[in-house]
């Protein structure tokens, strides 16, 4: 059988602890997952794409025996289905915390599906205890002095610390 691969795509500016959980969940349903960290030029960024791949890398041994091993870490500037291809993925991996990203997520795989049939697209549901994170919050309650350890793996508390002290 060939290698189920997918691709998770999103800014990761810093990845979270809900990012985090997708990753974990999404290891169970492919062999092998491509993160891809958008470096969009029109949306401006806390951390550069090597700062964010730097936190990435840093953070896979969270996951536990034998993940890290199974995940990529790559960039795009273009189309999310663009970057799929050219990682030979079948299927997108995107999570869902409410109705707001399910709308929102219905017509961004609506469109991708138009442009790419191929590539289909899979909703993991975040885990209860991570659901209210997103990574603009946890930026906003950085710049403000508070306190993110709740919200994002360890090593990026650190870099957060490092970037505001
Ligand atoms: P954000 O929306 O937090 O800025 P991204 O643009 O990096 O993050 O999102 C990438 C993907 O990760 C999207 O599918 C988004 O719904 C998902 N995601 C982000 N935060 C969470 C979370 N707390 N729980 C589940 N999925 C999440």
């Amino acid at each position: 059988m060939s290698k189920r691969i997918g691709i998770y795509p999103g800014s990761f500016d810093p990845i979270t602890l809900g990012h985090m959980d997708i990753l974990k969940q999404s290891l169970s349903i492919a062999d092998e997952v491509v993160v891809a960290i958008g470096t969009h030029a029109g949306k401006a960024a806390m951390f550069s794409f090597d700062e964010r791949v730097e936190m990435v890398d840093n953070v896979l041994s969270d996951l536990g025996e034998g993940m890290k091993e199974r995940v990529k870490v790559v960039s795009f500037d273009n189309l999310a289905v663009v970057a799929a291809r050219s990682a030979g993925a079948g299927f997108m991996i995107r999570g869902l915390r409410d109705g707001t990203d399910l709308d929102y997520e219905m017509q961004l795989a609506g469109m991708n599906g138009a442009m790419a049939p191929e590539i289909g697209t899979v909703y993991l549901p975040a885990s209860p205890s991570v659901r209210p994170i997103t990574a603009t919050l946890v930026r906003q309650i950085a710049t403000l002095g508070g306190d993110v350890s709740k919200f994002v793996p360890q090593y990026v508390e650190k870099m957060l610390r490092n970037k505001f002290s």
